[in-house]
């Protein structure tokens, strides 16, 4: 207990630099502070954009007091996917409960609560309205300030909340099971797309061979893992590099081509040719980390930056961590990934955004809807910030 309200009083340095960042020196600027002098400012961040019911308390856009995050896998694994009803349903029986254990891990009450962010796209509708309009109730009744959050910027903002986080400009990958896109970051809430998938995500591709080949869901993890037994360079499947100049991606190719290989693999009698499944897991992940390093890489080269992000549910993946890492540090770049649990889908991350775009002045209010697909240059143009490339 005693570490905890340790980790946010105001003495931390990052509630004085708050103070300072939010003064302005005119005459009768103490007016201008929100809240009191050297207290953090308390975020709660939600996200209820899939199947995960998540909520953190974040002090001043970087402390995590604390980030609960209820899983539905029990629920939707059976049917081998997410199923949006089902996510809904289990979004409103745990919204409630998830909030209050977050509240009491923080060891803070509502009436602490500076601000309220929630994920307002992109994602299920269903599941996404359940988020929103819990904040609004609770923004309403307590008065405090609501923050509408676009998931793809609380994945980016994820590595802020780490002790080792790049300044800016840099090149952010997002690669989830719903999103595989590359950014050129200049500060909060300044995102330029550089590149997106045309067709699947980095993350569908991982589940949907998992599936494939009777590894379950989620996906993702279980390849990894089998991968670690087999030999990546044993099948070649293809790289859909989209041209030379292109920074979008394409993994439904790759997809197919695996499934092929499966049929094939199962009526030559599953492994008597000597290749096994783990071949088959470690080779397809070595085809999907190829293309997303040398994109991020091209990218941060393109635009001259040093410092390169990876953030998303796929960023957990060691072999992709370890490639990227690589080939980046040959070009003399720093690379930055947000711990596992700031990876997936989690309301610190929303908790971070929110902040930011509090500090900005920008506000939600009561007839604040969701947005299915909510592409970033949406939000650029929300935020009036000119107007940004196609993609999100
Ligand atoms: P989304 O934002 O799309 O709802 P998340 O950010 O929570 O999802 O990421 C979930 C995705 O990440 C899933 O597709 C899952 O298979 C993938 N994933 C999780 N861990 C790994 C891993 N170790 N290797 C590859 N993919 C992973
Ligand atoms: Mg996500």
């Amino acid at each position: 207990m005693i570490s905890k309200i340790f980790s946010w009083r105001p003495w931390r340095p990052g509630a004085i630099i708050r103070f300072f960042e939010t003064i302005n020196f005119t005459p009768g600027f103490l007016e201008n502070i929100p809240g009191k002098p050297f207290d953090p400012m308390i975020v709660l961040g939600i996200d209820t954009s899939c199947d995960d019911t998540s909520a953190a308390v974040v002090a001043d856009g970087r402390s995590v007091l604390s980030n609960v995050v209820h899983s539905q896998v029990e629920v939707h694994h059976v049917h081998g996917g997410v199923v949006p009803e089902l996510a809904s349903r289990e979004h409103v029986r745990n919204i409630m409960p998830v909030v209050a254990e977050s509240l009491s891990r923080a060891r803070v009450g509502m009436d602490d609560l500076d601000g309220v962010a929630v994920t307002v796209g992109p994602g299920l509708v269903g599941a996404l309205l359940v988020g929103l309009y819990y904040v609004k109730g609770l923004a309403w009744a307590r008065q405090i300030p609501l923050a509408p959050v676009n998931h793809l910027e609380g994945h980016i903002l994820s590595i802020f909340l780490e002790e080792r986080a790049p300044s800016f400009p840099f090149v952010a990958l997002t690669v989830s099971g719903g999103h595989t896109s590359i950014y050129h970051v200049e500060d909060y809430g300044r995102y330029t797309p550089m590149g997106q998938t045309l067709d699947d995500a980095a993350g569908e591709a991982f589940d949907k061979v998992a599936k494939i080949s009777g590894l379950g869901y989620p996906g993702g993890v279980a390849i990894e893992r089998m991968a670690l037994r087999g030999r990546g360079d044993r099948i070649r499947f293809p790289r859909a590099y989209m041209g030379r100049d292109s920074l979008d991606f394409s993994f439904s190719g790759l997809k197919t081509s695996v499934a092929l290989y499966m049929k094939r693999w199962r009526e030559r009698g599953a492994g008597g040719d000597g290749v096994t499944l783990a071949d088959v897991a470690a080779s397809f992940q070595e085809s999907v980390v190829d293309v997303l390093v040398q994109k991020t890489v091209t990218a941060a080269q393109r635009m001259g930056v040093k410092s390169v992000v990876m953030a998303g549910g796929v960023a957990c993946n060691r072999r992709l961590r370890e490639r990227l890492s690589q080939a980046a540090g040959e070009q003399a770049m720093e690379v930055y990934y947000p711990r596992p649990g700031y990876c997936t889908d989690n309301g610190a991350m929303i908790a971070v955004a929110g902040y930011h775009s509090l500090l900005r002045g920008e506000r939600g209010d009561m007839a604040l809807d969701v947005r299915s697909r909510f592409p970033i240059k949406a939000l650029m143009a929300d935020q009036g910030a000119g107007s940004a490339p196609e993609g999100d």
